[in-house]
């Protein structure tokens, strides 16, 4: 069933479908228990450039998740700066419904996942408590989205994005400052 503590902002509903796939017909049964081992603070997260890394308590065991974000698409860092560069930017639902609508969705794209636990399915528990707890800390603080991604670092000048994409466009934002990417949708 729905659960509307985690993924109330569209930024963190991206990590809440790695939880909860569309294209699952089925619930798995182990999200009940990933939800609330996010809740109840089991999940430590540290942020390494685009590796998110999670140490997760279950019981007396801890496991280490590491997770590696694919950085975003030069269209969509270019739609996203092009659309923050107000005097206040936000990082709204409608903005990203915007940057989506443009064709260039700013949703993550894992390249790997990795538990140090011994389950032998596709998903482990741990994994699954991380996107949880990853989405909880995006609808706190969607910049979280956007940083995993690379977001400030191809747009400070030091990312991926090819040349031509944006030439002129970083330009303009360069002059934004990250600290100034408020959070509040409201
Ligand atoms: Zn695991």
């Amino acid at each position: 069933m729905a659960d509307h503590d985690y993924g109330y902002t569209t930024w963190g509903k991206d990590w809440v479908r790695f939880a909860e796939s569309l294209r699952q017909t089925r619930p798995d049964p182990q999200l009940p228990s990933a939800r609330r081992m996010a809740r109840d603070g089991k999940v430590q997260i540290t942020f390494d450039d685009r590796t998110v890394r999670a140490v997760v308590q279950r019981g007396r065991g801890t496991s280490v998740v590491t997770i590696e974000v694919a950085p975003m698409s030069a269209e969509a860092t270019a739609e996203i700066s092009r659309r923050l560069s107000g005097i206040q930017p936000l990082l709204t639902d409608d903005l990203y419904r915007a940057v989506a609508d443009a064709g260039h969705p700013p949703a993550p794209v894992l390249d790997s996942v990795d538990c140090s636990c011994p389950a032998g399915t596709p998903r482990c528990v741990h994994e699954l408590a991380v996107y949880y707890d990853m989405a909880r800390r995006i609808d706190d603080d969607p910049r979280i989205a956007l940083d995993v991604q690379g977001f400030f670092h191809a747009s400070a000048g030091g990312g991926q994005a090819p040349a031509e994409a944006t030439a002129q466009r970083w330009i303009a934002l360069n002059s934004l400052d990250p600290a100034a990417y408020f959070t509040a949708a409201e």
